[in-house]
């Protein structure tokens, strides 16, 4: 029997196990990817919590890159040897009426990585072809990891927003999606705001491209964007709803808050800051894997990177506490391997 190293959680809220488990194989339409970097995302402590409702022992690990190492049945455009990462987006069902319109990543019966099955806190993991992302050559896999989930869900929420070349953004947050968000609208060519909690990260945000920087614990955020004649879109990285609403009124007319900090905490919204200007409060679900793979392409284009701290698949626990404890700067990631 040949076994690998896997961190996985034995059951809700418990601390990682790191054991000793068989290689698996995969089954028709899948693939195995020998796993070489695996980014830690907040989101991640949803399968720690069993939040999304997965079964325990799990192996979180949504931001994985590494190369296929075997083909299951009837796998055609894939290669052994490639280069490819696993994201948010693990998989869709094709037969649901989201994805009958081409929208799979909305998929009634969508399959995320590290949570409908172990994920990247492995040296070998198992994902559907469809959710396999192409990593160009240019581009590690330490670095590209990050950009599978962080990097898109920034990536994408901008470009499917309203805001245009020239328009004010602003990135509420700067952390691990935050860090991405303000390299991305800069190049996209927004007129960037980087907003975060303290005078820490201003000269991090302005390192990254920030045009401009908001603490929200000395000054009125919202006054602020408006002294910029008022931001298109605002998106919220950060996971409290309460630091998203005041920037509400920042929003120009028909703006958007555009949120992907993912909590479940309820948000308050008082409906007379959204009825003035016809603003809009925007969920955004990351992307699928074809938008990573676009993510990554203008990552590489742009010189988009992300910042971060590598750590060994064993010490998973530890990269995890640092990521929760906001301690991050910006991207904890696993690596395998020697
Ligand atoms: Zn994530
Ligand atoms: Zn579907």
């Amino acid at each position: 029997m040949t076994t690998m190293t896997i961190a996985r959680v034995p059951e809700a809220n418990a601390p990682f196990e790191i054991t000793e488990v068989e290689i698996p194989e995969p089954g028709p339409g899948q693939v195995r990817v020998h796993v070489r970097a695996c980014g830690v995302c907040h989101s991640d402590s949803l399968t720690v919590a069993g939040a999304m409702g997965n079964d325990f022992p799990r192996a979180p690990g949504h931001e994985v890159a590494g190369e296929i190492d075997a083909l299951g049945e009837g796998v055609t455009a894939w290669t052994a040897g490639q280069r490819v990462g696993v994201g948010w987006f693990g998989g869709c069902d094709f037969t649901c009426d989201s994805c009958r319109r081409g929208d799979f990543i909305a998929c009634e019966n969508g399959l995320v990585a590290g949570i409908a099955y172990d994920g990247g806190y492995a040296e070998y993991m198992i994902a559907p072809a469809e959710a396999l992302v192409s990593i160009p050559d240019d581009l590690s896999d330490v670095d590209a990891a990050p950009l599978l989930c962080a990097g898109v869900t920034t990536f994408n929420a901008l470009r499917e927003s309203v805001a245009r070349p020239g328009d004010v953004v602003a990135i509420l947050g700067v952390g691990g999606l935050g860090h991405l968000g303000v390299q991305y609208a800069v190049k996209m060519g927004f007129e960037t705001v980087a907003i975060a909690r303290g005078s820490e990260k201003e000269s991090l945000a302005r390192d990254l491209g920030a045009h401009h920087y908001i603490d929200s614990t000395t000054s009125d955020v919202a006054e602020e964007l408006n002294k910029l004649g008022g931001a298109s879109v605002v998106l919220a990285t950060v996971t409290v709803p309460d630091a998203m609403t005041p920037a509400l009124g920042g929003l120009r007319p028909r703006g958007q808050l555009v949120v992907v900090g993912a909590s479940a905490d309820p948000m308050q919204v008082p409906p007379f800051a959204l009825i003035p200007g016809s603003t809009a409060v925007q969920g955004h679900a990351s992307g699928t894997s074809k938008d990573s793979e676009d993510a990554l392409r203008f990552s590489v284009l742009t010189g988009v990177k992300p910042t971060i701290e590598t750590v060994p698949l064993e010490e998973a626990q530890r990269a995890y506490d640092k990521m929760m404890a906001g301690d991050a700067r910006f991207r904890m990631v696993l690596t395998t391997g020697k």
